[in-house]
């Protein structure tokens, strides 16, 4: 792997979080699930849950993690997304940076071993869960549709995905 990709490259790829075995990563000791918004647990810009965000909660919920919402989004969208599902969130989260992964880290009380983070952005999410030092799995975006700016975006995490072969 080229070095100034490693904090590009996730420590799993998933194709639908719905089918993801959580049971699996709470055996390895993982207990708190961060999420993305946008594309990760919903179709991009969505104003409420679906379905799928719903059983991809449950499902977590079942294997045994405490949730958190971390979104770049506008605070007032992610408070009532958060609140629809009856998870927690830190909003503003400022991905790529790490601090708002090591707010909700705080929030839910755990430690960077007890903590993964699920995204669909390699560029935002794995390199904000990867700075903070924690499990990254990188989610195939739920659909096609996304802002202009994020289509952009995917051009360039084609290249890291080509070179680092995921
Ligand atoms: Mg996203």
């Amino acid at each position: 792997m080229l070095f100034c990709f490693k904090n590009l490259v996730p420590h799993r790829v998933c194709k639908r979080l719905s089918d993801f075995p959580f049971d699996e990563l709470r055996k390895q000791g993982f207990k708190c699930a961060l999420l993305d918004l946008d594309n990760t647990i919903a179709p991009d810009r969505a104003a409420e849950p679906n379905e799928y965000s719903h059983r991809v909660i449950r499902n977590l919920k079942d294997a045994g993690f405490d949730c958190c919402l971390v979104s770049n989004a506008k605070s007032s969208r992610s408070a009532k997304f958060a609140a629809a599902l009856g998870i927690s969130h830190v909003d503003f989260a400022g991905k790529p940076s790490p601090k708002g992964v090591w707010k909700a880290m705080e929030l839910m009380n755990v430690v960077a071993e007890q903590t993964v983070l699920f995204g669909d952005q390699l560029f935002t999410d794995i390199l904000a869960a990867k700075r903070a030092g924690i499990h990254a799995v990188f989610v195939e975006p739920y659909d096609k549709k996304e802002i202009f700016y994020v289509r952009f975006k995917r051009f360039f995490e084609y290249i890291v995905r080509k070179t680092c072969r995921f």
